[in-house]
């Protein structure tokens, strides 16, 4: 299966795809993810890329279109199914993904559009915990570590994003607004978009996207 997960900055689309990915077999792909990592390891590209991240907006659409064409390309996993998570961003990306997808002979099956109201989006980000070694996703009241400031998966020590503050959080709402959501009615037109109640918690959101994509 490949699908592509939409939604504002924090409706839980990582959440979800952690959750689903061992299910259905996919490779999660997350943009975020790899810029991090890029950032982490004071690489070139993460240099270039650190001061879109930290002020919220938007990293150029080549350089990361660059990065999801290497790894659909050169990643095996990916020939088995993906949840792409952050990617596409723009209209831009989202028909390049279309192109990529197409020559690989493997197009976009369904988007999950996840829908979360603002209240429920300020305080995930807010509390949102990240493990420095593995990625691991937590948050401070929702999905709280066994021990406080630390993986349960790993270990590893507990951070809050530098992006996950309230200056930060508006100025993304404000680009997911005006860049991201038509990508949603770029979707739809194909009859590819399924939209869920991202509110809920975590258990019932995960059964949620299940049932339709497998119903
Ligand atoms: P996104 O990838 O869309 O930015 P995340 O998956 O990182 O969002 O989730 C944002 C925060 O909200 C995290 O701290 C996560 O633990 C928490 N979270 C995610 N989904 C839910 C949910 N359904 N209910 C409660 N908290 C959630
Ligand atoms: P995320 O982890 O998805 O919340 O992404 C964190 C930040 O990485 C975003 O605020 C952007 O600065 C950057 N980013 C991630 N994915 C993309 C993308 N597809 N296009 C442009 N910038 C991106």
């Amino acid at each position: 299966m490949r699908i592509v997960l939409l939604g504002p900055p924090g409706a839980g689309k990582g959440t979800l795809a952690t959750a689903i990915k061992d299910n259905l077999g996919l490779l999660h792909i997350s943009t975020g993810d790899i810029l991090r990592e890029e950032m982490k390891n004071n690489t070139p590209l993460g240099q270039e890329a650190k001061r879109y991240v930290e002020s919220g907006g938007l990293v150029p659409d080549e350089l990361v279109t660059r990065l999801i064409k290497n790894k659909l390309e050169n990643d095996p996993k990916a020939k088995k199914g993906f949840l792409m998570d952050g990617f596409p961003r723009t209209l831009k990306q989202a028909q390049d993904l279309d192109k990529i997808l197409v020559d690989l002979k493997m197009p976009v099956e369904w988007t999950l559009c996840l829908e979360a109201s603002l209240d429920v989006i300020l305080q995930r980000l807010t509390g949102r915990r990240v493990c420095k070694s593995c990625g691991a996703v937590y948050h401070v009241k929702n999905m709280p570590s066994k021990k406080e400031g630390i993986c349960d998966k790993c270990g590893g020590v507990l951070y809050q994003r530098t992006d996950d503050n309230e200056a930060t959080i508006t100025n993304r709402m404000k680009v997911y607004t005006e860049s991201t959501k038509p990508i949603i009615e770029y979707y739809k037109t194909q009859g590819k978009l399924k939209v869920l109640n991202a509110d809920k918690e975590a258990q019932e959101v995960k059964e949620l996207a299940l049932k339709n994509l497998n119903g």
